[in-house]
């Protein structure tokens, strides 16, 4: 555990993040992030969208929606129903587990390997009957498995039956919104919908810090695609990645060691469709890009039991840690078209798109008109709204009097067979409706963040630093005067505003020794530690430092800007050197 307690110890002291409401007592699942913290995040969260939109951008577009969403939206989307964990509670001291990892962690204490995830009720409760599993706490009896549902409730407004939930994750205000964002990108198929926001579930034990959130941030992709043409068009770009993967039938089997597998042969293999394979390999992309190599990720086939309910094919994305074994950072699901057409029934708003046929077809089509002598008898003065009625109604009409029906209620009315004459008229089609299916990758920003930070821990002949990659570490250049002199800080305080107006993050530091400061620069990551000394005052010079080889090399302050761009951009130091013909100091 050396890495992760080295980092245990920099994100205490440079409070990256820390446990929220402390001064109350504190509650589990919640944390703070530090402003290092908060800036770390931003920064993932741009590399994101520069892995996952930015190239594609003009099929995949970012939307923000909101957080607390009413309570038909989650009838429809399956969560009231099935976001459910299961919860067991001791007779004695009342303590409340979550049933499948109270099973699983007591059955390790014992040295039996048991996958609990999504077992039944029934299951869980005969897996504690026959080890007679009790309370870890106290060692009371635990009563019977119960239900648990994920989702945080709220009231919206004053009225109390006016339900209201927080989003248990992003993808259903997309789904909600699709109608709107189909039209702004003009009814074309295929192209994705990305959201980065907060959601919330109220886990049963929330623990392993940043790992088991109440409230925690996601950054998905809904891909919609007409399911005949399920292509990729970018699919090219990344079918050479290597992706580590272990499919669904090797799991089945027991079997953890991935394949390594090309995008292209995924596809081939019929383990995933395009447009998964090619989230899967922009995720090993944006991994790597993070620091976490090949050989800490794989991709881990669900079985049908362990899959969400909106599910048809998942791979969950692990990330090998020190302290956690392999944790999931992303999950990558086909959804189908299950969550548009719940939406469209639940809502009564037709959610479709249409496609040519290959050719057009002719189809009878009933076509029903009113017959007003036989509805004035019936309704008298009311003619007017009936025959309004029967004019909107007339889908309904039609397929219910071409069964068996002799009579059908609309709203108020009661329609009869005489009261409409129904013609059956043939019709050219070119168009079909359809509903569009969807492939989601979603990541947790929180836990890709402590994966980041924990692959990053690097330890050298005493020093400990995190080794980010420069486009992640949070503070780009600590400018540190070699001692607190007037005209030093003069500069200093001039180049740090410099800077900022640049855009980078820079920290000014002019306490203590030379050697502490550089070492406090390097615990946070930060790739260039820029010093004014004596020779500033002659030449117009500073040293700029390399974090991981504690290189310097001299560079103008003119140069400064520039210089801390391309080390951003990952063109390493000593290349940048060369490119602003900096000497070695
Ligand atoms: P899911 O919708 O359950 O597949 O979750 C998508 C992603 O959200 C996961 O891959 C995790 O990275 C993250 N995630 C899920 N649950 C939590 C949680 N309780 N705390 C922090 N991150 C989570």
């Amino acid at each position: 555990m050396r890495r992760a307690e080295l980092l245990d110890d920099i994100i205490k002291r440079r409070l990256i993040y820390w446990p929220s409401f402390e001064i109350y007592g504190g509650v589990g699942g919640f944390y703070d992030y530090g402003p290092l913290g908060a800036q770390l995040r931003r920064n993932i969260i741009e590399k994101w969208r520069s892995v996952f939109i930015l190239p594609y951008q003009d099929t995949i577009v970012e939307i923000e929606t909101p957080i607390i969403m009413p309570e038909p939206v989650f009838r429809a989307s399956g969560h009231l129903d099935h976001f459910t964990d299961y919860v067991i509670t001791c007779t004695k001291c009342g303590r409340k587990y979550r049933a499948d990892h109270l099973v699983e962690e007591e059955l390790a204490k014992r040295r039996l390997k048991v996958s609990a995830e999504g077992l039944p009720p029934e299951s869980l409760q005969q897996l504690v009957d026959e080890y007679k599993i009790s309370c870890p706490a106290c060692g009371g009896a635990l009563n019977g498995v119960e239900t648990f549902n994920l989702l945080f409730r709220t009231t919206v407004g004053p009225y109390s039956n006016s339900t209201g939930y927080l989003r248990p994750e992003t993808a259903q205000g997309i789904f909600v919104a699709f109608p709107r964002v189909v039209e702004y990108m003009r009814r074309r198929l295929p192209f994705g919908v990305a959201q980065i926001g907060r959601v919330a579930r109220n886990e049963i034990s929330p623990r392993g810090g940043l790992i088991r959130l109440r409230e925690f941030t996601q950054m998905e992709i809904e891909l919609f695609f007409d399911p005949l043409s399920p292509k990729c068009p970018y699919f090219a770009e990344v079918e050479n990645i290597e992706v580590p993967v272990v499919p669904e039938e090797l799991v089945a089997k027991g079997q953890s060691e991935p394949l390594l597998l090309t995008a292209r042969e995924i596809v081939e293999r019929n383990y995933a469709s395009e447009w998964m394979a090619f989230f899967m390999a922009l995720s090993v992309k944006f991994l790597r890009g993070l620091g976490v190599p090949l050989e800490r990720q794989k991709f881990v086939g669900k079985l049908p039991h362990e899959r969400a309910h909106y599910s048809s094919k998942s791979y969950d994305q692990v990330v090998l840690t020190e302290r956690f074994g392999w944790i999931e950072v992303s999950g990558h699901a086909y959804r189908a078209d299950y969550d548009l057409s719940r939406h469209s029934k639940y809502s009564g708003y037709e959610i479709y798109l249409e496609r040519r046929l290959p050719e057009p077809r002719e189809v009878e089509v009933a076509r029903v008109y009113p017959n007003p002598a036989a509805i004035r008898e019936r309704y008298g003065e009311r003619i007017g709204e009936v025959i309004k009625a029967i004019k909107e109604g007339g889908d309904v009409i039609a397929s219910a009097f071409r069964s068996e029906a002799d009579r059908v209620s609309l709203g108020p009315y009661v329609i009869t067979r005489d009261m409409v004459f129904i013609k059956v008229e043939r019709k050219r089609v070119e168009f079909e409706k359809f509903v569009p299916h969807v492939v989601e990758p979603s990541f947790g920003l929180d836990r890709v963040l402590y994966v980041t930070l924990e692959l990053a821990v690097a330890e050298e002949g005493g020093r400990v630093y995190l080794k980010l990659p420069p486009d992640i570490a949070p503070v780009n250049a600590c400018i540190l005067p070699i001692v607190r002199r007037a005209e030093y800080v003069e500069i200093g305080s001039r180049l740090m505003r410099e800077l900022a107006r640049e855009g980078f993050i820079v920290l000014y530091d002019d306490e203590g020794t030379i050697g502490s400061r550089y070492a406090s620069c390097d615990e946070i990551g930060t790739p260039a530690a820029i010093t004014i000394d004596e020779r500033t005052l002659v030449d117009g010079t500073v040293t700029v430092r390399d974090r991981d080889t504690r290189r310097q090399v001299r560079v103008r302050i003119s140069d400064v800007a520039k210089f801390v761009e391309l080390v951003r951009r990952g063109v390493g130091f000593d290349s940048a050197a060369k490119a602003l013909g900096a000497a070695p100091a």
